[in-house]
């Protein structure tokens, strides 16, 4: 019993030493600070609701959003256990031109069923999912409102000083994500927490990098801009990937091209 114990912690202390450098978690109690998991789970309804507001049209097939729902929950220990009582909710957007995906704070994550069509294999998408809730779990909005705003402005909107500035961030946020794009290093991180995430549930780790590929070979298609805005691709991210795999030794083996194949002709074009 006591030998089980310790093997465990030995691996979970592992896991977090070598997925992150220490400085990670320190910035990510600064912004805990900041936006109270309270607050992100507010910020996050009032994203929704101007989403509704603006007449998204969430996707009505259960079949396909039981299909997408399926694959977070099979990967979702991974972030409940870097960040607990996240209460995670999947939303299915229905744009077949739309190749994107994005989380909002609170633990929504919104994809589009453009990534589905262009996504080649299920690996790929839980790369994606794991890839945004990495965003969630790292607390990247608090984080990003400081880089942003200044650390004065930041604090002054955690304590409700500042309405005007909330309801401008709400906006951005529903904005699909295009106005708060995140720095370099975020997406960076929140790649390393896909990789992460993904192989942790036996998904190919590296399809996260071999759809980054394969949105840079066909960057000009007007669906993929979306994305790429939002998540600028490049050949130094694609090697990042591939560099945390064999840093950490990341595993995982199941590719689910086919589970894909079979729901893909519920997703209207
Ligand atoms: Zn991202």
């Amino acid at each position: 019993m006591r030998t089980a114990l310790a093997v465990f912690l030995a691996a979970a202390l592992c896991s977090c030493a070598t997925f992150f450098p220490q400085a990670a978690p320190v910035e990510r109690t600064v912004a805990q600070a900041l936006i109270s998991d309270q607050e992100e789970t507010q910020l996050g309804l009032q994203v929704h609701e101007q989403l509704t507001k603006e007449s998204t049209k969430f996707l009505t097939n259960a079949k396909v959003s039981t299909y997408v729902d399926g694959i977070a929950r099979r990967i979702v220990g991974g972030p409940d256990r870097d960040r607990a009582n996240v209460p995670w909710k999947l939303f299915v957007i229905d744009d077949p031109k739309t190749a994107n995906a994005f989380a909002t704070p609170g633990g929504r994550i919104y994809v589009y069923t453009g990534l589905l069509l262009t996504a080649r294999n299920e690996a790929e998408i839980a790369g994606v999912l794991g890839h945004e809730m990495g965003h969630v779990v790292a607390r990247h909005t608090a984080r990003q409102l400081v880089a942003t705003k200044g650390i004065e402005l930041a604090v002054g909107m955690a304590l409700g000083r500042e309405p005007n500035q909330i309801a401008a961030l709400t906006a951005a946020l529903a904005g699909k994500g295009t106005m708060l794009a995140y720095g370099r290093e975020m997406e960076r991180e929140a790649d390393t927490y896909g990789v992460k995430y993904a192989s942790a549930a036996n998904y190919n780790p590296d399809a996260l990098a071999q759809f980054f590929e394969l949105l840079q070979s066909k960057g000009d298609t007007p669906e993929l801009l979306a994305f790429l805005s939002t998540h600028p691709t490049s050949a130094e991210r694609v090697k990042n990937i591939r560099a945390t795999i064999t840093q950490t030794g990341a595993k995982g083996t199941d590719l689910g091209a086919d589970r894909l194949a079979a729901i893909r002709s519920e997703i209207a074009r």
